[in-house]
């Protein structure tokens, strides 16, 4: 029994392993045709599916380090461009920097240097407008030694309303002239100061410049002299011993208030110490000429005739005055030079009429 027992067991445990091992076959089988009729193939695929997911996430996953490395990757590159578009900029901008300074400084350079050479063009400026003077005096002295084409430049009869504007033209030019003087125009008086302190000459003309009181006689010319030398003594601080006879030493209008005078006069003169100045050429304001053109003309025309020149003009005419600045620059531009009257210098006596 013992043995059966034990031999059936065996059997038994055979028989159970076989039939487990037969089980096992079974259910596999069955498996197989349900995967057939698609029933577990959807798990497969569903496994499949997840292993393809999980494939998928990897290479998402793989993917997405990859992304995210990339961006650390674009990060660094980022940065790295950054720092070298930095250090670029940086340069750009230093160079431009440097650049610009340089350029500033050439700027300043060349600011400096068109300040140097304009002070440079103003002190070549200076020295030739000085050399200029300095020739012009050469001139002038070399016109003065040989005696040439002098011209002493004569206003009577003012000052008046235009002297002041005739005493800047001069003084324009540098030239000097000689007045003779009147009280014509009492309210400009203060204009005989004025010519005086421009270094021109200052001397009688008379007081009233009325022929019929100062011909009448010798002592009412006289005493129409002497009042007017009063104002000029007061205008300048001393009395001139310089005049000019209204109407010239040869007027023959005197004729017609005392026969004789102009002789008697000339001779008194001389014994008063006196000098009296009657002159060579005309300007024409006089009677003739009533334009700035013809007294250019005829002054022009007359002073080319001789070397020394006494020209008559009157300052009591605008249009003479304006005529100045012409008549100046063609005449400077001409080598001549221009001169004021002194006492026992060069002068002009017209032959005695009356
Ligand atoms: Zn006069």
């Amino acid at each position: 029994m013992k043995r059966l027992t034990g031999t059936t067991i065996a059997i038994l445990l055979a028989l159970l392993f076989v039939l487990i091992s037969a089980g096992i076959g079974v259910g596999a089988v069955v498996r197989g045709v349900r995967d057939l009729r698609g029933e577990e193939p959807v798990r497969t695929t569903q496994v499949l599916q997840l292993t393809t997911e999980t494939a998928t996430r990897k290479t998402t996953t793989t993917t997405k380090k990859t992304t995210t490395k990339k961006p650390s990757t674009t990060k660094k590159t980022t940065a790295a461009k950054k720092t070298a578009a930095a250090k670029k900029t940086t340069t750009a901008k230093k160079t431009a920097t440097s650049q610009k300074t340089t350029t500033t400084k050439k700027a300043t350079t060349s600011g400096k240097t068109t300040t140097q050479k304009k002070t440079t063009a103003k002190k070549t400026t200076t020295k030739k407008a000085s050399t200029t003077k300095k020739a012009l005096a050469a001139k002038k002295t070399t016109q003065k030694a040989d005696g040439s084409k002098v011209i002493y430049l004569t206003f009577d009869d003012g000052p008046g309303p235009y002297t002041d504007k005739l005493l800047g033209i001069l003084d324009k030019y540098g030239v000097k002239a000689t007045f003779f003087v009147t009280n014509c125009c009492p309210d400009y008086q203060a204009c005989i100061a004025k010519e005086y302190r421009a270094g021109h000459a200052v001397a009688v003309h008379t007081y009233s410049h009325d022929y019929s009181r100062i011909y009448r006689s010798t002592s009412a010319y006289w005493a129409d002299f002497n009042r007017m030398n009063d104002l000029v003594k007061k205008q300048t601080g001393k009395p001139t011993i310089m005049f000019r006879f209204p109407g010239g030493s040869s007027n023959t209008v005197s004729r017609n208030y005392k026969s004789g005078i102009m002789t008697k006069l000339v001779r008194q003169a001389g014994e008063k110490g006196l000098t009296y100045y009657d002159w060579n050429v005309s300007c024409g304001d006089a009677g003739g000429a009533d334009t700035s053109e013809e007294v250019y003309r005829n002054i022009v025309r007359a002073v080319k005739e001789q070397k020394k020149s006494i020209v008559l003009c009157h300052d009591v005419k605008s249009y003479t005055v304006n005529a100045m600045d012409k008549t100046i620059r063609w005449c400077l531009d001409h080598g001549y030079t221009f001169e004021v009257l002194v006492p026992g210098g060069y002068t002009v006596h017209h032959g005695v009429s009356n």
